[in-house]
């Protein structure tokens, strides 16, 4: 595979964020190297004009010196939503260490989501950061089912990364998505990581545009066993699988002691709690319909 990479030349590199977590988010790159075929955030190929395929093409952008850094303070900043900060060009181009150096002494509170071990690189300045917290996104423990979704690092380095940052006294979160029905362990990885995190964010796999079809394709083929419940799901829109994945979790939980929540309040809780679950199943939707209500 060829990857096409392109300087780009932007005005300012923070926008504001409709994210429920943020006030700001940041897309140091266009496109996203990991290639993940779940990703969501492939529709941004429709505004860039690309027609590489997504996770061929990368834009790196390049940003003057941010301005009116005070009106930071305090807000929460976002910084993986579309794209991976931690790409493996980050080590070349160095886009996102940049933009940590830029914003040190701002006040602004960062989250950094990543599938990389290479966020390890710039511990010493995150920690500069006040409740700074880094997210790894894993939702299996099966490196060969990995290999079939994603060319980010393996879960392991992943799992590793975070301990390293959780030891060092940085907030992380283990973000469990996509949660794929019948192959996603959601309990095997709460269990695996709940000694190395203080959050742990769980999304169900949602089947939209143009990945759909390449989902279920990849079921029928390596899972044929899923497709009458994949179907059940994504054709027919029946939700009994999350019902039942939720009231299961529900059990799990308050056996080993853990809070299943909607919001997170990990961070008015001290560094060494055991992490909060928060269950985001279905949240977009929520909040579309929300918004409806409330017109
Ligand atoms: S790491 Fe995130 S942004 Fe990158 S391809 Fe995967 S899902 Fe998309």
């Amino acid at each position: 595979m060829e990857l096409i990479i392109k300087e780009k030349e932007v005005k300012s590199i923070l926008t504001k964020s409709n994210l429920p977590v943020s006030d700001y988010s940041v897309t140091p790159y266009i496109g996203c190297t990991h290639g993940c075929r779940y990703c969501y955030a492939s529709f941004m190929k429709r505004f860039t004009n690309h027609s590489e395929d997504w996770g061929e093409f990368l834009d790196v952008k390049l940003w003057p010196e941010i301005k009116n850094m005070d009106k930071y303070r305090g807000k929460e900043l976002f910084l993986g939503s579309v794209t991976d900060p931690y790409n493996p060009q980050e080590e070349t181009y160095l886009r996102t260490q940049t933009l940590l150096k830029q914003l040190q002494g701002s006040g602004v509170k960062l989250t950094i989501q990543t599938k990389s071990d290479l966020v390890l690189r710039d511990i010493d300045l995150i920690k500069t950061f006040p409740d700074a917290r880094v997210g790894f996104s894993i939702n299996t423990l099966d490196e060969d089912f990995k290999n079939d979704m994603d060319q980010a690092v393996s879960i392991e380095r992943r799992l590793t990364a975070m301990k390293q940052l959780h030891d060092a006294g940085i907030r992380t979160t283990c973000f469990i998505a996509p949660i794929f029905p019948g192959i996603t362990d959601v309990e095997a990885i709460i269990d695996r990581v709940k000694d190395q995190c203080n959050l742990i964010w769980l999304e169900n796999l949602n089947l939209r545009g143009s990945y759909k079809t390449d989902i279920l394709g990849y079921i029928k083929e390596k899972h044929p066993h899923l497709v009458p419940l994949y179907e059940e799901i994504y054709l027919r829109g029946n939700r009994l699988y999350w019902e039942a994945l939720d009231s299961t979790l529900h059990s799990y939980l308050s056996e080993h002691k853990l809070d299943y929540v909607r919001n997170d309040d990990s961070m008015a809780r001290p560094f060494d709690a055991p992490p909060v679950v928060v269950n985001f199943f279905y949240h977009e939707e929520i909040k579309k319909s929300a918004k409806k209500r409330m017109k």
